[in-house]
C-alpha cells in the first residue's frame, strides 16, 4: 500500500493501533482470496481497492471534500443513496465487519450486542478507520433496537440523522416512508446547501440502478451449472459496492460481466463438477467478514447466491426511472425501498417467498440459515425460515457466528457434514 500516513494523521487517526489492522489484512486477503485457482483476470480491479481499502478511497473523499462536497456514511440499504447524490454528496457504507473493532464497541455497549454494531461503534471510537472519521454526517435508521441505541452514543461523536424506519408494510406505512425520505431530503439540502432538484434526483435514481443492474447481471451468471466466478469473490464485490464511487465500480463489474460472458460461452467453472451450490441466507457480511463464504468453499460447496443486505436485497428491484416530479420520484424511492424484505418487519412472509425463489433461480442444493450472534431479528425468524423450507423439501442448516475465529473448526465439521449430506 502506498504512504497515507500523513493523510491518517490529519483524520486524527490512532496510528499505532491501525498498524496492527494494517499488518493482519494483507495476510488474511492473501489466504482466502489469492489462493483461489483460476479467478478471472478483472478481479485485479477489487484486489487492487482492498489492498489500498484505508488509502485510495478516503483520499478521493477527501479531495472530493476539499472541492466542498460532503460525505454522508450509512449502516443500512434503506438509506436512499439517490438523495445524497441528488445533492451532489457523496454516499458511502460505514458497516464494521472486523473482529478488531468489536473490543472498542464493547467500551460503550452491552457484550451482548450484534458484532456489526460493536465494530461499527469500536472503528468510530477507536479512530482506526478512515472512512469513519471522514464521513461529515452519519445516517442512521431505526431498524433494530441495538442500531437505534448505537445512534445515541455515537451522535454525542459525530452529527448523526436518524431515519424512522417503519416496521410493518401497510399504506400507511409506505406513505410514513415517503414522508421520511422527504425530511431526509431537507437535512441533505441544508447540510450540503445544495437543492435535490427532479432532474439531479432522476440522474442518481440511474446512477444507482445502474449499479444494481451491474450486481444483477454478475449475479445471473452463477445461475449457471457451470459457475464461472466462486462466491468469494461476489461478496468482496458486493462489499466494495458499498463505498467505491458509483460510476467507476459500475464499470468495472460490467467489464468484469463481459469476461464472464465468454466463460460461459466456453464452459468454464471455477468449482469441480458435483460441486454443491449453496444459498446463504440471513444477517449482512460487512468487510472484512469472509468466514463463511470461505469455509463453504472450501468444504465442497459453492456460495451461488447471498438473501442478505450484502447481496440480492441490495440490488434486487429497481427504482421506476419514469417519473419526472420530485413528489412521484419520493414516492417510487419509498417503494423500491420498502420492497426490501428485512426481519425488521413484521410479518415478513414475503422474505420466505423470496428464498424459495432464488433456491429455483440459482438452482440450490441447500440453504445456510447464517445468523450473527445477538442478531434476534434473524435470529428469531431463523425457526420460519427454516420451518418452511424444510416443508418444501429444501435442506437448511442454521448456524450462528461472530466475527472471531474461535468457532472456525466447529463450524467446519458442521457445514462439511451437511454439505455432504446433500450428496
Ligand atoms: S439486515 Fe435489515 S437492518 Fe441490517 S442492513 Fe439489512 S436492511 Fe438494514
Ligand atoms: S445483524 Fe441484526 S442486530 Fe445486527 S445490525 Fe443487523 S438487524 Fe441489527
Amino acid at each position: 500500500m502506498a504512504d497515507y500516513k500523513e493523510m491518517w494523521k490529519d483524520l486524527g487517526m490512532d496510528l499505532e493501533t491501525h498498524d496492527q489492522l494494517c499488518e493482519v489484512l494483507p495476510q488474511a486477503f492473501t489466504d482466502v482470496y489469492l489462493s483461489q485457482e483460476n479467478r478471472p483476470e478483472n478481479m485485479a480491479y477489487y484486489d487492487f481497492v482492498v489492498s489500498e481499502i484505508h488509502g485510495v478511497r478516503p483520499a478521493e473523499l477527501i479531495e472530493a471534500q476539499k472541492k466542498g462536497k460532503k460525505v454522508f456514511g450509512s449502516f443500512c440499504i434503506f438509506v436512499p443513496d439517490e438523495i445524497v447524490f441528488g445533492a451532489d454528496a457523496i454516499a458511502t457504507g460505514l458497516c464494521g465487519g472486523s473482529q478488531f473493532w468489536v473490543p472498542g464497541g464493547e467500551k460503550v455497549l452491552p457484550t451482548n450486542t450484534c458484532p456489526l454494531i460493536k465494530a461499527s461503534v469500536g472503528a468510530r471510537l477507536d479512530k482506526t478507520c478512515p472512512f469513519f472519521r471522514i464521513a461529515d454526517m452519519y445516517i442512521g435508521e431505526t431498524t433494530c433496537d441495538g442500531k437505534k441505541k448505537a445512534w445515541e452514543i455515537l451522535g454525542e461523536d459525530v452529527p448523526m440523522y436518524v431515519m424512522d424506519l417503519p416496521q410493518m408494510k401497510r399504506r400507511k406505512d409506505y406513505k410514513a416512508w415517503a414522508e421520511e425520505i422527504t425530511d431526509f431530503k431537507n437535512t441533505v439540502e441544508e447540510f450540503t446547501g445544495n437543492k435535490v432538484t427532479a432532474d439531479s434526483l432522476k440522474n442518481s435514481i440511474k446512477l444507482i440502478n445502474d449499479k444494481r443492474r451491474a450486481l444483477q447481471r454478475l449475479s445471473n451468471f452463477r445461475k449457471n451449472i457451470n459457475i464461472p466466478i466462486s462466491g468469494k469473490d461476489v461478496l468482496l464485490i458486493s462489499q466494495i459496492a458499498f463505498y467505491d464511487d458509483p460510476t467507476r465500480f459500475t464499470q468495472m463489474t460490467n467489464a468484469l460481466c463481459d469476461e464472464l460472458d465468454k466463460r460461459v460461452e466456453e464452459g468454464v467453472s471455477v468449482f469441480p463438477k458435483g460441486t454443491k451450490r449453496i444459498l446463504l441466507a440471513g444477517t449482512p457480511l460487512a468487510i472484512p467478514n469472509w468466514k463463511i463464504h470461505n469455509i463453504i468453499e472450501t468444504s465442497g460447496g459453492a456460495v451461488v447466491c447471498e438473501e442478505m443486505c450484502t447481496g440480492t436485497r441490495y440490488f434486487e428491484n429497481l427504482v421506476d426511472e419514469s417519473k419526472d416530479g420530485l413528489e412521484d420520484q419520493i414516492d417510487v424511492l419509498a417503494q423500491r425501498y420498502m420492497g426490501i424484505n428485512c426481519a425488521c418487519f413484521t410479518p415478513n412472509n414475503d422474505r420466505i417467498e423470496d428464498i424459495k425463489r432464488l433456491c429455483k433461480e440459482y438452482k440450490i442444493d441447500g440453504v445456510i440459515d447464517l445468523n450473527l450472534k445477538f442478531c434476534n431479528l434473524y435470529d428469531t425468524e431463523g425457526f420460519l425460515v427454516e420451518r418452511e423450507l424444510k416443508k418444501d423439501g429444501i435442506p437448511v442448516l442454521g448456524i450462528e457466528t461472530d466475527y472471531t475465529d474461535s468457532d472456525v473448526q466447529q463450524l467446519r465439521t458442521r457445514i462439511g457434514a451437511f454439505i455432504e449430506m446433500l450428496d
